[in-house]
């Protein structure tokens, strides 16, 4: 590999495209694979070694995207490393810093070649080895192949709130995603295009590309433990996950607060009628200060909860007329002389 084979850039998500101009002569490969990395160091070696025999065993030209997400550990060099082994078949995305797995992602949906694209967590919680099962869906005509992941390996915590979610997040997006949470998918080149135009900072990308998907379809997927190292996903995270997924496409819960208040001022309008009939013909009473107290403070959460509410799309609408760019890119390891590995 030459010095001038590693391109570097410093680009925002709509620079890359720029930077793929150098790609436009070379024939695409059949599939691209997504890798988001953060901090994986533990793993990479284990993922490197049954990843890239998995895709041979396919014998369909490839490439592998790795994006590393602002690792702090040794995640950056290993690619690095692995990219000095297999030139041919891997590009590494360095990212500035530590920008999310789904900003991660759409680094490398704008960086993908291939007419289909796979993604995969890093940890091996996806099995490598499904892909081929992916790729026999979109043969057999689907355009999006989403996943269910077959005995969860997660913990009990992790199980539960996801199952909730779930239905909570069908119930208000309308979007049917039988398992949110795993992420080794398989999208044609015409949605990844799309996803590439959607300029939102904050989105959830199987969601996003359901939306475009015309012939989806679920299959069931192995799942096994992280491999080694820890969830990147705190409660915390995890929360703000799922409050980007409803918010971003969904208004149904700001709409929920204009019912509520509806039935809410209904309610107070009897209950006034009741109490002002009470003091006409019982006369002045005390007893019932306390059910006032309860009734207010019902309506002092209830109006707090909304604001709050309101403040999670307010907010959402500030960082995006700041149009700050999605994600900063370092340096991108690629040989933009390498052809796409052939067929065997
Ligand atoms: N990840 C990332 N950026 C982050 C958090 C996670 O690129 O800020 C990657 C991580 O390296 C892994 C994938 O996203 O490849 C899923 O993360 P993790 O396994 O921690 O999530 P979990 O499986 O617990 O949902
Ligand atoms: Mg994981």
């Amino acid at each position: 590999m030459t010095a001038d084979a590693v391109a570097r850039a410093v680009a925002s998500g709509s620079a890359a495209s720029a930077a793929q101009a150098g790609f436009a002569g070379a024939q695409a490969p059949r599939v691209s694979v997504v890798v988001p990395v953060y901090d994986e160091q533990t793993v990479l070696e284990a993922l490197f070694a049954r990843l890239y025999p998995a895709l041979d065993a396919l014998a369909i030209s490839y490439e592998i995207v790795f994006v590393d997400d602002g690792s702090r550990d040794r995640s950056a060099q290993l690619l690095a490393e692995q990219f000095r082994r297999r030139p041919d078949v891997t590009r590494v995305v360095l990212f500035a810093s530590n920008f999310g797995q789904h900003r991660a992602i759409l680094a490398g949906f704008e960086y993908a070649r291939g007419d289909r694209i796979v993604t995969l967590d890093a940890d091996l919680q996806n099995p490598p080895e499904e892909i081929g099962r992916l790729l026999a869906q979109m043969d057999a005509g689907h355009d999006y192949v989403g996943t269910i992941r077959r005995l969860r390996e997660d913990s009990w915590w992790r199980r539960t709130a996801s199952r909730a979610m779930n239905r909570l997040r069908e119930r208000t997006t309308r979007i049917r995603m039988t398992d949110q949470g795993c992420m080794m998918r398989a999208y044609s080149r015409e949605i990844v295009d799309a996803i590439n135009h959607c300029e939102e900072l904050y989105t959830f990308v199987p969601a996003l590309a359901w939306q475009f998907a015309r012939n989806p379809v679920e299959i069931d997927v192995a799942h096994e433990e992280r491999f080694a190292g820890q969830s990147k996903y705190s409660a915390y995270r995890l929360m703000r996950l799922n409050f980007d997924l409803m918010t971003a496409f969904s208004i149904v819960p700001l709409q929920m607060f204009s019912l509520a208040g509806m039935l809410l001022s209904v309610l107070s309008a009897l209950l006034v009628f009741v109490l002002a009939a009470r003091r006409l013909f019982l006369g002045p009473e005390e007893g019932g200060l306390f059910t006032l107290f309860a009734i207010e403070f019902l309506l002092m959460g209830l109006a707090l909860f909304g604001i709050g509410l309101l403040g999670e799309y307010v907010g959402r609408i500030y960082q995006e007329v700041r149009r700050r760019p999605r994600y900063l890119v370092s340096a991108v390891l690629q040989d933009l002389e390498a052809p796409p590995r052939q067929a065997r």
